[in-house]
């Protein structure tokens, strides 16, 4: 492998996100209405407007609610909030391809966009008490006018994981994935559970493999379908039998670390990698120049 790695994918924002404006109402009002403040372009089903690489912007509506998504060297960037219902597609392809156009850090722009807008659509009413809530904070809380609750935009931490035994990557795959797709094993971190617990849980149910010596390699925004948070590791398996959890995985293997390499370099191999924006590429990238 070079060592110029793929960037980790929805990662490299560069807005400033400003928090001390989202508590100053008065200044939220004079961003609005500043000149150079603008409005980001989506779709009806939420897909990004790319223009050359870029993220397309609009004017500011007038009305409506917005939120404060930060400031682009001082200029104000907002999401309206009604920009989309909650039928917004899920990964359309035409969307992930918008997405891959996108130059370094527009991507993460976007996936906070995303989430944002995800979660307002969701928790339009009170976890507390039923109450309809509404936007503050220039968008990023929801307070509750009766029981007084402040809510805020939830981030679902998520484990990926690739286990290793004498040089080969465990990699699976699901019943729905393009044909030949492969990709590291992940699921959801639960309530009680350290990240390398987690680790160990998700690739024993879903594999049977044991695993220990789990390490930490990077982690990923990701807005798909809501607001996840990916914490790519890699660990040391203590056997390669597979016990599969079908309801899981369709399939799983070993594949030998210069095979993931030359896989990753675009020759044919036990599989297709994931795409470079989601963070098993890196994984699977870091893990083959080991
Ligand atoms: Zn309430």
């Amino acid at each position: 492998m070079s060592g110029d790695a793929t960037p980790v994918g929805f990662t490299g924002g560069t807005l400033d996100r400003a928090d001390a404006l989202r508590h100053d109402p008065a200044g939220i009002l004079a961003a609005r209405r500043d000149p150079a403040a603008r409005c980001l372009l989506l779709a009806p089903d939420w897909s990004p407007l790319v223009e050359d690489g870029r993220l397309g912007w609009t004017a500011v509506p007038g009305g409506g609610e917005v939120a404060l998504l930060g400031l682009d060297r001082g200029a104000p960037r907002f999401v309206a909030l009604a920009a989309a219902g909650e039928g917004a597609s899920f990964r359309a392809p035409s969307m992930m391809a918008a997405l891959a156009s996108l130059r370094g850090g527009e991507a993460a722009t976007y996936a906070a966009a995303r989430s944002l807008l995800q979660w307002h659509a969701r928790h339009g009413f009170c976890a507390n008490c039923g109450t309809a809530t509404a936007p503050f904070r220039a968008g990023w809380g929801r307070a509750c006018p009766q029981c007084r609750a402040e809510h805020f935009p939830r981030v679902d931490p998520v484990v990926i994981m690739i286990a290793e035994h004498h040089g080969r990557a465990l990699v699976g795959r699901q019943a729905a994935w393009p044909a030949g797709r492969y990709s590291a094993l992940a699921g959801f971190l639960e309530p009680g559970e350290s990240v390398e617990e987690a680790v160990a849980r998700e690739t024993w149910e879903e594999t049977g493999v044991r695993v220990r010596n789990v390490r930490y390699v990077a982690s990923q925004p990701w807005p798909f379908p809501h607001a996840q948070l990916m914490i790519a590791c890699v660990a040391v398996a203590e056997n390669d039998a597979i016990t599969l959890d079908t309801h899981e995985l369709e399939d799983a293997i070993w594949v030998p670390r210069d095979e993931v390499r030359r896989i990753l370099a675009g020759e044919p191999g036990a599989f297709l990698p994931p795409p470079p924006y989601a963070i098993a590429h890196t994984l699977l990238e870091r893990w083959a120049a080991l």
